[in-house]
């Protein structure tokens, strides 16, 4: 989902084709970049439910996985450039940004927080960081491959490959924008439950232990 425009209103989007546009299958929208608002936060909430049930994951990977595919939009944004949803928004895309980009940006987050922390703290295995980065990437372009193809027409999921983007509509911005605010709220209840179970038992088995 990335830097693109969320319209309520399906219809008058539809009219804003133009086209040379409507001829690449891309809503005039995308060209409009004044008229958009940013997507790509919303992404951290499906990221955030998926750390939340499996929290020995990489949060940082996975976030960074999970936003980053919209690099592109943000490029997009800033230059002349022709679509927001490209090369990184299909499978071999979002895992090269997830090895090339997510995966180092975690090491060194995690380099910076050891440094900065008092107390031990374990980054999690390399192996471990790669999945969910991968992970992230993943469930960016899922979601997005979901979304109406007025806005996401773009989004080609087997890029370099013919056009593969078989689940496109199958949902509204609106249930999009309700489902990763659901997710966000979601995951960090959960995450805080989780959390503080783990530190309670930790405590318990450190009680027992002396
Ligand atoms: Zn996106």
């Amino acid at each position: 989902m990335a830097v693109s425009v969320i319209r309520s209103n399906t219809r008058q989007a539809a009219s804003a084709f133009t086209p040379r546009a409507k001829a690449r299958g891309i809503s005039a929208d995308l060209s409009m970049k004044g008229d958009t608002m940013p997507f790509t936060p919303f992404h951290i909430g499906p990221a955030l439910l998926i750390y939340s049930l499996l929290l020995f994951i990489d949060p940082f990977a996975l976030i960074f996985g999970s936003t980053f595919p919209d690099l592109e939009g943000f490029a997009y944004f800033i230059t002349n450039g022709t679509t927001p949803h490209g090369p990184l928004h299909s499978i071999i895309g979002a895992t090269l940004i997830a090895l090339i980009t997510a995966t180092p940006t975690s090491i060194i987050a995690w380099k910076i927080i050891e440094n900065a922390s008092q107390k031990k703290i374990r980054a999690p295995s390399l192996k471990i960081t790669v999945a969910s980065a991968l992970l992230g990437a993943y469930s960016h372009i899922f979601l997005d491959s979901l979304l109406p193809k007025i806005f996401y027409g773009d989004v080609n999921l087997a890029w370099p490959f013919a056009y593969w983007t078989p689940l496109l509509d199958a949902v509204t911005p609106e249930q999009m924008y309700l489902f990763c605010t659901a997710s966000f709220i979601a995951g960090t209840i959960i995450i805080l439950i989780r959390t503080r179970n783990k530190k309670i038992s930790n405590n318990n088995v450190q009680d027992n232990q002396n």
